[in-house]
């Protein structure tokens, strides 16, 4: 899934001077990944989003492009928790590092809560250098968030980043 070049120049443009982490993901890709969690309900659903990351100037100053979504089977099969499937968690690793990919962002969503993060959430990522996306299914209008989280000798915390579509609605 390409995203359109221009689009996401003018926001990395704007961003970039703010010095915040981004996300951008286009409509398809979105609209892609909600599907899946509508079809997992009434359990969590999940997966991971395969892109690239640019660095700039500074290392809070990150754009992560989204180019596609794997789907990831929730083993507990539970409407509280989200745990990969390991076996296809790894087939979505080498396949995006087969063409040049990353993982960029997880996404799991909450059928019985908003779209922040669960305490056990921040405490369990399985990686703190990637973006979270939470996908709140809770009432009939699904909300998007995305964020970023820290652990530190303190404990752990999580901070919303800007969620940025790369293409207008209907492209
Ligand atoms: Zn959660």
């Amino acid at each position: 899934m390409e995203s359109k070049s221009n689009s996401y120049g003018e926001c990395s443009l704007s961003l970039s001077a703010l010095r915040v982490k981004q996300l951008v993901v286009s409509y398809a890709i979105h609209s892609n990944f909600i599907q899946d969690m509508r079809a997992a309900l009434p359990y969590e659903g999940g997966g991971v989003l395969l892109g690239r990351v640019h660095h700039g100037s500074s290392p809070v100053d990150t754009t992560f492009f989204a180019h596609r979504f794997f789907v990831l089977p929730n083993t507990l099969q539970s409407s509280t928790r989200f745990l990969a499937d390991p076996i296809q968690t790894v087939a979505a690793v080498l396949g995006s590092s087969h063409v040049g990919e990353t993982i960029i962002a997880t996404v799991h969503s909450h059928p019985n809560a908003d779209a922040f993060p669960s305490i056990r959430d921040v405490q369990e990522a399985f990686d703190y250098t990637i973006a979270h996306v939470i996908v709140g299914t809770v009432t009939s209008k699904i909300t998007t968030n995305a964020f970023f989280y820290r652990r530190n000798p303190l404990g752990y915390s999580f901070h919303a980043i800007p969620l940025v579509f790369s293409n207008p609605i209907g492209k």
